[in-house]
């Protein structure tokens, strides 16, 4: 078998086109096992643990590789900043036993200058740790090189605080997420799209060229040029003039215009990217009976069900609806 990564001979292996852990069905037996992996971590991994497609595989109770559903907590986990009056850091914890996130200040402490002048060291800690106050008063003072205080002059410090309730706090998360992950995930997957649609001529097409080296380059700024052609699901007329977004199904058809053959992919409804694959339709549409190659997919990742059709047996249910039931546009996909 020609691998449709590397172009070498190889053995097989079984390529999930859209990743199994947003569950993709539609399987490929054209990628050697090499290939496979080696994208599998780096260009599928990120999709499915990109931040959005994570709460979305939470949701939806889709596990990844190793079994295990992603928790639609993880994102409010570790340190945050409480922002404002209070400013200080925050952790998050999941207590397993409630089923109940736990956020707790952490203690810091800074240097403030009283109304009277008088300059004194504050500290701010959480409620529920105000038995640590004595211990962090010691360790405050050794710190800065200031005598130990007495059991009796810690027992009073100890009572010199006073209680803030903040209202409606407001929580300051950074997180580092990176679009090009999506937009190099679905370059994959409508590249193993053309050539599933189109054939072995695939291989060897200039723009099958140019996508499958973005795809396989390790460097992330390789799909820059096709940054226009990744869109959030929403803002993709040619998807949702037509079907009605759908958090758990994935779409993708092609189409072929004058001088183009277009591939496009919608991801549940958060993600869609439409791209020219060839500039050169003559090589696969030489008679009536190739228009067959032009595809219609829709997979409901839950229930894994699939539909992939001829995309003329898709444009007439369209039709259909319009004409018999006249309906109008957006309409349900087939699943
Ligand atoms: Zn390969």
């Amino acid at each position: 078998m020609r691998c449709i990564f590397c172009l070498e001979e190889r053995p097989p292996s079984q390529e999930h086109v859209f990743p199994r852990a947003i569950g993709g069905s539609l399987t490929i037996d054209r990628v050697c096992d090499q290939c496979n992996s080696e994208l599998g971590t780096r260009v599928d991994a990120a999709l499915c643990d990109f931040l959005p497609v994570r709460a979305r595989r939470a949701k939806l109770g889709l596990a990844g590789n190793s079994g295990v559903v992603p928790k639609w907590y993880e994102i409010f986990l570790g340190d945050a900043t409480l922002v404002g009056e209070a400013a200080g850091r925050i952790q998050t914890t999941f207590d397993e036993t409630t089923g109940k996130l736990t956020s707790r200040q952490l203690h810091h402490a800074e240097n403030v200058e009283r109304p009277d002048g008088q300059k004194v060291r504050q500290i701010t800690l959480d409620p529920r740790d105000k038995d640590q106050i004595p211990k962090i008063i010691r360790r405050e003072r050794l710190r800065h090189k200031l005598r130990p205080l007495s059991d009796e002059e810690l027992k009073a410090e100890s009572k010199n605080f006073t209680e803030r309730i903040v209202q409606a706090p407001i929580i300051k998360k950074d997180l580092q997420v990176s679009f090009a992950y999506v937009q190099h995930a679905l370059l994959k997957i409508i590249y193993e799209l053309a050539f599933l649609w189109l054939g072995d001529a695939y291989l060897d097409d200039p723009l099958g060229l140019k996508l499958r080296n973005a795809v396989m380059s390790v460097d992330l700024d390789s799909t820059k040029p096709y940054e226009g052609n990744v869109f959030e699901a929403n803002n993709c007329a040619i998807f949702s003039n037509y079907w009605t977004p759908h958090e758990a199904h994935h779409i993708a058809y092609s189409s072929v215009l004058p001088g183009q053959i277009v591939v496009a992919v919608r991801l549940f409804d958060l993600y869609a990217a439409v791209v020219v694959v060839s500039e050169e339709p003559g090589r696969y549409f030489r008679s009536q009976a190739d228009m067959a190659k032009l595809k219609f997919l829709a997979i409901d990742s839950v229930s894994k069900k699939m539909v992939h059709t001829e995309f003329a047996e898709e444009r007439h249910r369209l039709a259909m609806m319009m004409t018999e039931e006249r309906r109008r546009p957006p309409f349900t996909d087939p699943l």
